[in-house]
């Protein structure tokens, strides 16, 4: 059964953008995923099709209105789909959640403008919003294809190496080790002495060892959580789907 993707937005002509080329747009051809960009525009009933009003207590930018935005949601709601919302307000995005999208039959995603929405959009409907890192985009819509894209990779049948998936970056709460290629030697620069060795024992404690070191120095957040979660696992295995 095919992935199915909704985006609510006020700028459908951005969709599929991107996603409509390479790994994406190959695997939206071949009918793995589908996607559906529907005008929240469409949902007003105003002579002026307003989606938008001043906000309330005064301040600068718009509002989208939630008796709008809700017609929409209703419109395109369907019982398994989970429905995400984007906000530099929501939880941060994870590769473990979007795994779990991937899993599932579809997504339906708002993209907000503006201000953002009105938050009683979020106590009447079941929408998680979700942001893509800390710093303000113009609109939702690039969080949108930033979701899309990691989602459809993860799609059976869209990458190519089946296990390419498994060793990346996150997928076991490190940053991937690092990469290297020919040439052999580039401005007095030689390719890591182990990884020519075709000692796979050696390269593969030389690969944990570098993502262990990586992780700790550049990213000292993930790190934490990761020694964390070994101390609660004694395996140390977390295996995820596939
Ligand atoms: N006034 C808001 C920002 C609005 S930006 C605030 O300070 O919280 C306009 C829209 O862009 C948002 O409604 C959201 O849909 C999108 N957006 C901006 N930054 C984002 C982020 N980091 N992650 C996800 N969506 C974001």
């Amino acid at each position: 059964m095919s992935f199915a993707a909704t985006v609510l937005t006020l700028y459908p002509e951005m969709f599929p953008g991107p996603l409509g080329t390479s790994l994406a747009g190959r695997a939206m051809a071949q009918g793995i995923w589908s996607l559906d960009a529907v005008q929240m525009r469409d949902f007003a009933t105003d002579r002026h099709r307003s989606v938008d009003d001043t906000p309330a207590g005064g301040g600068a930018g718009m509002v989208l209105r939630a008796d709008v935005i809700a017609r929409a949601v209703d419109a395109v709601a369907r019982p398994g789909v989970p429905m995400l919302a984007m906000s530099p307000r929501g939880s941060p995005l994870t590769q473990e959640r979007v795994r779990a999208i991937a899993a599932g039959p579809g997504v339906v995603i708002l993209c907000g403008r503006f201000e953002g929405f009105d938050e009683r959009l979020f106590e009447a409907r079941d929408i998680e919003p979700v942001s893509i890192g800390d710093y303000i985009l113009s609109g939702g819509e690039m969080g949108a294809l930033v979701l899309l894209d990691a989602c459809v990779r993860l799609l059976p049948g869209v990458m190519g190496a089946a296990s390419s998936g498994v060793e990346e970056s996150f997928e076991s709460g490190l940053l991937e080790y690092p990469h290297y290629t020919r040439p052999v030697e580039w401005e007095g620069r030689t390719i890591p002495e182990v990884l020519r060795s075709g000692d796979h024992a050696a390269i593969s404690a030389w690969r944990k060892a570098r993502a262990e070191d990586d992780t700790r120095l550049r990213r000292p957040d993930l790190w934490e959580r990761h020694v964390g979660a070994r101390v609660k696992s004694p395996s140390g295995a977390r295996q995820d789907r596939d």
